[in-house]
């Protein structure tokens, strides 16, 4: 199964680390990127690259997305030579990108027209799990795709959940990033807290972690925010957009989300600093910006 031809749309962090660990698995791989000198280092590594993402998915029984957010998810599959010029019966569409469940029932609607199958597969874990085949894939949609692709996700993931219905992986992940997008407000704000009453911020850390609280990203953020080292691995600016969509599944049913309205704010606000390509965590410097000695 290995040896299954698979078409990959999207070579950004997390594109190109999921691609090279597919690669290095033994899969063969047609690329396809926006801007197409990203996709050099993959053809390197032994991949083939697709001139648009028709010609992927004609070339591919198979083909994964990882986009940025939903006009990038629509404008692979809508736009000319995009993926349904060439999606047929047989053929497997699987979006990895985080986007809310009204994209994914769009796409889903479109490619089922056009007789191909369709899963949606949003993923917990960052960069570093994308290195190392370690993510949790939160997978809806066509149960038979998700029994065929299950050799890819084996490889991307150390666990895939089959969610049911598409849209149902789009909410998952949402609310999985939702309560992220707090925890990280949370633990910055307490960051500046501990440094403004004249406390280690390096004691603060040791603490938590020690405690019912500890947890990987506090233990590997930490000493980065405190060093403001911020280069992405998450970027702000996509942590944003899974706020402003958890949100908005908030409003459609009138469920109160005042920790996530309040955290949302931050990461607009960091945003409008130029703070977007940086990582998630340089919220920390909009925090720091607004404590004590900033007025
Ligand atoms: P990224 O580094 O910003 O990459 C985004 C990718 O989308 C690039 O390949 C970019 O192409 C492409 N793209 C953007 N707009 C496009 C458009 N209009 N048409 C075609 N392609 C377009 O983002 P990432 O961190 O890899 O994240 C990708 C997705 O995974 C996002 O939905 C994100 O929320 C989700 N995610 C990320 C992480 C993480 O830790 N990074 C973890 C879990 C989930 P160009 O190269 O041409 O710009």
């Amino acid at each position: 199964m290995a040896d299954m031809e698979v078409g990959f749309l999207g070579l950004g962090i997390m594109g190109k680390a999921m691609a090279l660990n597919l690669l290095r698995n033994g899969f063969k791989v047609t690329v396809w990127n926006r801007t197409p000198s990203r996709c050099e280092e993959l053809v390197e590594h032994g991949a083939s690259a697709g001139e648009t993402p028709a010609a992927v998915v004609k070339k591919c029984k198979y083909t994964v997305a990882m986009l940025s957010d939903p006009a990038a998810a629509l404008s692979v599959v809508f736009d000319e030579d995009g993926v349904l010029a060439q999606i047929t019966q047989g053929k497997g569409y699987i979006d990895m990108s985080t986007v809310d469940a009204e994209t994914s029932f769009k796409i889903n609607s479109a490619i089922k027209e056009k007789g191909g199958d369709f899963l949606e597969a949003p993923v917990s874990g960052s960069k570093k799990p994308a290195e190392d085949g370690q993510l949790i894939i939160l997978a809806a949609g066509d149960k038979e795709l998700y029994e065929e692709v299950e050799p890819i996700f084996d490889v991307l993931g150390k666990k895939s959940f089959f969610l049911g219905a598409v849209g149902n992986g789009a909410k998952m992940k949402l609310v999985v990033n939702m309560i992220m997008g707090g925890m990280i407000n949370a633990f910055a704000e307490g960051l500046v807290l501990a440094e403004s009453s004249g406390l280690s911020q390096r004691t603060l850390l040791d603490v938590l972690d020690l405690g019912a609280m500890s947890n990987p990203m506090f233990r590997m953020k930490g000493p980065a925010m405190m060093s403001s080292n911020h280069a992405p691995n998450f970027p702000l600016k996509h942590q944003q957009k899974d706020m402003r969509l958890a949100l908005a599944l908030g409003d459609e049913l009138a469920v109160p989300m005042p920790v996530a309205a309040a955290a949302n704010e931050s990461f607009k606000k960091a945003r409008s600093l130029g703070l977007g390509d940086e990582d998630f965590s340089a919220v920390y410097e909009v925090l720091k910006a607004l404590g004590p000695g900033s007025v």
